[in-house]
């Protein structure tokens, strides 16, 4: 008896919908209808586990087919099947007010690649490629009766007797014109180890087996050794570096969540491509965009992450907010930070080896997250200008006797670039101060950051002050100089420099130290890179502004505040050249005549 009639009453046409929107993403059908196949699957051997009569379970192997000449598409299973009545009820029914309400979220989404994962439109996403659609099917049940059903992308549907003779479901797909890539067999190919390749019941595609059936996120960590992680690493990045360690994820409760996630090595210059951790829901592949699950910072991380418990047919912003998802992304940032604990724990020189390819994110997740920031705070190392290593917290306390000012702060000096500053380094180092290097793109904000989270810590950039400045005392020095011709000095170096851009000074210093030193103050310096990443663009232009410190007891002084003018002139503007020569300030033009001045004292020499 054949029964026809409409998937539902009251409705309007979604088909044409369905077709239309989430359009880029199309090729999702498969994963949903071989998903379906799966769950067919496994629902069978939970049945046969419980004692029911369900035939043979040993070989549930799934296959796709291509028909190019036909143009079909043929999804076979060797799962329970349905009944005519199922049929109605699953597909007609169910699957359909479910596609309907889906349509009915989503069609106004401009931006459907909004919808994470896109799941929730099932069975009838296949009506995004096929023009019609049919299911041949054989149910379990004693004396099921085969059945088939069509649609041809209309609210109507058809169901006759089938015939198919064993056990299981056919869904064929007569492809429509605009969706003929699909029957190139390496479209295929490509879609089924996109979407496929870790799926729990084995898939055939051109007499091959296309699946891992059970990949190792989903082994128990204790039958694994190393080996098995560094190669399953490589058959996710086949051209990635090993990695550096690794964390297994494996939570029952609260949520359900398995995974592994490596450390990779990163490179100085990151690595744009950050979409390297995949999103699986239950082996089944969702998305290789996890921005909202997991943590910014552990973006650079690679590896899977498996939950059935992140809800995959919502937006974006509805994900940040849902408490599955806060729960799984606090779990895996304790998971990381308890690995790095260990990892020192066990190994401290190896955990030190590896950490410049980590103070990154390590850095980063310190920043933006508190708790984490709690939890790492101790393990933290920082590294001098000579290439050794401390932890943070020690190097707070072994540098306090000799940087703490007279306001009680202590002074971590630092330098971003241990050649371009190389002199204000040697002039710190002199002093008996310690130099940290902070090279790293992340640095500016570490520091600013740490300056909030220690108490009685400020930073300051080498070239902040001269060196006898920078950590301020209480101690005054003597200065040799009348105060009529530290005026006098000060005045004749004003008018040879520009006033808009240096500022000048006199200081006290001892007769060995520099006569000339240009500095820039570390607020100025920061205020003015703020603005140089965008954040400041309400003052306006941040003039670049420095300071010229005058060495008063520097024998040069004496001479500059004595000589004629000429003289004075011509000892000021070399020695101001030379000043910006070390500060790397000293560029174009003025270079060009600098050199070509001396290049004249040689010759006349
Ligand atoms: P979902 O899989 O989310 O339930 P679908 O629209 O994909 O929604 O499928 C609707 C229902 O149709 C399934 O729940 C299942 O009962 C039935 N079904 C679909 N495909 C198959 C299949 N290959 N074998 C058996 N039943 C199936």
């Amino acid at each position: 008896m054949a029964m026809k009639g409409k998937v539902s009453v009251n409705t309007e046409n979604i088909f044409p919908i369905i077709k239309k929107f989430l359009y880029t993403d199309h090729e999702i059908f498969l994963r949903e209808l071989i998903s379906n196949a799966v769950d067919a699957s496994q629902k069978l051997k939970v049945l046969a586990a419980k004692g029911e009569k369900v035939g043979e379970t040993d070989d549930l192997k799934i296959t796709v087919k291509i028909d190019e000449s036909k143009k079909t598409i043929t999804i076979s299973d060797k799962g329970i099947g349905m009944t005519e009545a199922e049929i109605d009820k699953y597909i007609n029914q169910i699957a359909f007010s479910g596609a309907e309400e889906f349509v009915e979220k989503f069609k106004d989404d401009k931006d459907s690649a909004n919808i994470i994962g896109h799941f929730g439109l099932g069975f009838y996403s296949s009506f995004m490629v096929a023009d019609k659609v049919e299911i041949d099917t054989l149910s379990y049940q004693d004396g099921a009766v085969a059945a088939h059903w069509t649609c041809e992308g209309t609210t109507d549907f058809k169901i006759t007797k089938g015939k198919r003779k064993s056990r299981g479901t056919d869904i064929i797909l007569h492809i429509n014109s605009e969706n003929e890539d699909f029957l190139k067999s390496y479209k295929i190919s490509e879609l089924l180890n996109k979407y496929c390749k870790f799926l729990p019941v084995e898939i055939e595609f051109e007499d091959k087996v296309i699946n891992d059936t059970t990949p190792l996120w989903k082994k128990s960590p204790s039958d694994l050794k190393e080996e098995d992680y560094t190669e399953f690493y490589k058959k996710l990045y086949p051209f990635a570096e090993a990695p550096l360690f690794w964390i297994h994820l494996n939570v029952d409760y609260p949520f359900n969540l398995t995974g592994v996630l490596y450390f990779p090595k990163i490179k100085k210059d990151i690595d744009p491509n950050r979409n390297k951790i995949q999103l699986y829901s239950n082996q089944v592949y969702v998305t290789d965009n996890v921005e909202d699950i997991v943590p910014e910072y552990l973006m650079l991380l690679h590896g899977v992450i498996d939950s059935p418990d992140i809800p995959l047919n919502v937006s974006r912003s509805a994900l940040q907010a849902d408490g599955n998802v806060k729960k799984i992304t606090g779990h895996i940032s304790k998971k990381v930070a308890d690995k790095l604990n260990d990892l020192k724990k066990e190994n401290q020189k190896d955990f030190e080896d590896k950490w410049a390819n980590i103070s990154l994110f390590v850095k980063y997740g310190m920043i933006s997250d508190e708790k984490f920031y709690d939890r790492v705070k101790d393990i933290c190392l920082v590294k001098d200008t000579d290439g050794n290593f401390t932890y943070l917290n020690d190097f707070v306390e072994k540098v306090k006797p000799l940087q703490t000012d007279k306001n009680n702060n202590t002074i971590l000096l630092y330098a971003t670039d241990a050649d371009a500053q190389y002199s204000y380094i040697q002039k710190a180092k002199d002093k008996g101060y310690e130099v940290l290097l902070m090279d790293e793109i992340i640095d500016n904000h570490f520091i600013s950051n740490m300056e909030q989270k220690l108490e009685n810590v400020q930073m300051k950039r080498v070239d902040a002050d001269i060196a006898s400045k920078l950590i301020e005392k209480d101690e005054t020095s003597e200065s040799v100089m009348s105060s009529e011709d530290v005026e006098k000095l000060k005045g004749r170096f004003e008018t040879v420099l520009d006033k808009e851009k240096f500022n000048v000074e006199t200081t006290v210093s001892t007769p060995d130290d520099d006569f000339l030193t240009i500095t820039r103050s570390e607020w100025e310096r920061r205020m003015s890179e703020m603005q140089g990443m965008g954040g400041m663009s309400m003052f306006g232009g941040f003039p670049e502004k420095y300071t010229v410190s005058i060495n008063t007891n520097h024998p040069l002084s004496g001479k500059v505040a004595d000589a004629d003018e000429t003289t004075s002139n011509e000892i000021m503007l070399n020695a101001i050249d030379l000043a910006k020569l070390s500060q790397n300030l000293l560029k174009g033009k003025d270079l060009n005549d600098f050199v070509q001045r001396q290049m004249k004292n040689l010759q006349e020499a």
